[in-house]
């Protein structure tokens, strides 16, 4: 792709026309605070756009502003980011309120240098406050514009590299439309997001296919190249359900600086093996994290989780024992009883949910 002013010029209206004529109607868009375009993204990384709809709006009616963001306790927004995944963007999103409020008078910087400065955001986060709230001339780069970009210029280098990456953020800045920040950078987003989609492409009905390399050559898809894949890990693990008369069940809050810090689970522990005996394993993680000495009954269902690079496999099992004994956390940090009928009572991971709805089919249909 050639870069003269006038390429980048007719490339710019080609996008902008087909933005404003295609685009989604999403609620961030169309009151762009910075507020709201800041927990948009925060919610968009990694997270799909439908996924993020609901909870976007039960955000900002819970925390509609930096000062109730900031002033919240952080189980209340763990509670609303429940489900959401990715748990540390919610803490880090509420600490830096708290920063926004203590040192920027609860006023969200509208420059890239100073939003760095804040818990969780990064260069992309920064640019897209900054252009989408402030209309500031900083370009973005995420998923899906590195791979719009990967294809425009058929980058044969794999795009994690770090030499790839400054390239395509010079790229990025250079196709910026400086005169329309924030529209700009949504085209390129949506774009990726819409049309130049990983697996499908759209080139036909692509508004910038006149300049793209790929699309002209017919190989969209063979782009971006990527460097060799992680592997995702197996792992395993058990938990036990401890039912009360009442039917509530034991839960129990993880600490703070471990995956899924701060959520509430069925009390339990990873396997350091494939075949570590599970019964065992239940009765030595009661007495090792609750100080319980507990009786291990049936196995009630398995459960399958994919994190970013491990695959869980979590065996739930029947637990019986001393309930007149209050269990003393000691790797926990709290413990309680939860009315499987009302799970929002605490901040719940999605793996958690699902074990709650083996707990349901069993309560249903008796034990596997
Ligand atoms: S022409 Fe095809 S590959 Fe190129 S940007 Fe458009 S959709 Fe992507």
């Amino acid at each position: 792709m050639r870069r003269s002013p006038e390429t980048l010029a007719a490339l710019r209206d080609a996008l902008a026309g087909w933005y404003h004529a295609r685009r989604r109607h999403l609620p961030w868009r169309e009151d762009p605070t910075p507020y709201r375009v800041w927990v948009s993204e925060i919610m968009l990384q990694q997270t799909q756009v439908a996924t993020v709809l609901p909870y976007f709006d039960r955000f900002v009616t819970a925390f509609p502003d930096v000062a109730s963001l900031a002033a919240a306790d952080e189980q209340d927004v763990l509670a609303m980011w429940s489900g959401l995944g990715y748990y540390r963007r919610a803490r880090h999103l509420h600490e830096a309120a708290r920063q926004v409020v203590a040192e920027h008078g609860g006023a969200v910087p509208s420059d890239p240098a100073t939003l760095l400065g804040l818990k969780g955001v990064g260069r992309y986060t920064a640019a897209a406050i900054a252009s989408i709230a402030f209309g500031v001339p900083a370009a973005v780069l995420d998923g899906n514009v590195s791979r719009v970009l990967a294809r425009l210029v058929a980058e044969d280098r794999p795009v994690d590299a770090p030499a790839v990456q400054r390239d395509q953020w010079e790229l990025a800045e250079a196709l910026l439309d400086p005169t329309a920040p924030s529209a700009h950078n949504q085209a390129m987003m949506e774009l990726g997001a819409l049309v130049c989609a990983p697996k499908a492409p759209d080139c036909a009905g692509c508004p910038v296919a006149a300049w793209c390399a790929a699309g002209a050559a017919g190989n969209a898809t063979d782009y971006p190249r990527k460097a060799g894949r992680t592997k995702v890990k197996p792992v395993h693990a058990v938990c036990g359900l401890v039912e009360r008369d009442d039917g509530a069940l034991l839960v129990a809050r993880r600490p703070d600086d471990v995956l899924l810090g701060g959520l509430w689970e069925l009390p339990g522990a990873e396997l350091a093996h494939a075949r570590a005996k599970r019964r065992e394993a239940v009765a030595a993680a009661f007495g090792a994290r609750l100080d319980l000495a507990v009786e291990v009954g049936g196995h009630l269902g398995t459960v399958e989780h994919v994190f970013t690079h491990r695959k869980l496999t979590l065996d739930v099992y029947r637990v019986r024992g001393p309930l007149s004994e209050a269990p003393r956390p000691r790797w926990y940090t709290d413990v309680a009883w939860l009315d499987p009928a009302e799970p929002d009572a605490v901040p719940l991971s999605k793996l958690t949910r699902k074990v709650l709805a083996v707990a349901a089919r069993t309560r249903a249909g008796g034990e596997a």
